[in-house]
């Protein structure tokens, strides 16, 4: 929370009497829902597992509106799906979303990127490949990209 203060212009505040609100709370598994839902919103940081820097970030971008960056709209001429690698019930994490991207470049090293092997069916397979070079480093997980932080401040600049 920390960083977004320092990079950001979101400041997050203790909850006092707010209606809409997020609740950080130690379930099981990392996650978030997707921006405002309104009421209570649960992030669940499990303790054994969520509560690094990289993954925090991850999570509570999730709650600040942003989809996974492998999802955005445009992602086809950056990256291939390898659905074939892809266990079926885990296809959903893959589908594209309707993104305006707020005019930033497609970011292999967004805090918001899967790996290249996330929900494979067998460790190892790709599922993610970035084109046209493959060996371009996504997934990362040490914090948010700079393209991550200017979004976050393109999206403030709208109020
Ligand atoms: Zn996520």
């Amino acid at each position: 929370m920390s960083t977004f203060h320092s990079k950001t212009c979101i400041r997050f505040v203790a909850r006092s009497t707010q209606t809409d609100y997020i609740s950080i709370e130690n379930k099981d598994g990392c996650y978030s829902s997707l921006g405002r839902t309104g009421g209570k919103q649960v992030v669940s940081l499990n303790r054994y597992g969520c509560v690094y820097h990289g993954i925090v970030q991850h999570e509570l971008n999730h709650a600040l509106g942003f989809y996974h960056e492998q999802t955005r709209s445009d992602r086809d001429q950056y990256v291939k799906i390898n659905w074939e690698n892809i266990s079926p019930d885990m296809a959903y994490n893959f589908q594209k979303q309707n993104t305006n991207n707020q005019n930033t470049p497609y970011d292999y090293g967004s805090v918001m990127h899967y790996g290249r092997t996330a929900f494979s069916i067998q460790p190892g397979l790709e599922t993610i490949t970035p084109i046209p070079d493959g060996t371009v480093e996504i997934g990362q997980r040490q914090g948010m990209s700079n393209t991550d932080i200017l979004r976050i401040n393109k999206l403030l600049e709208l109020y």
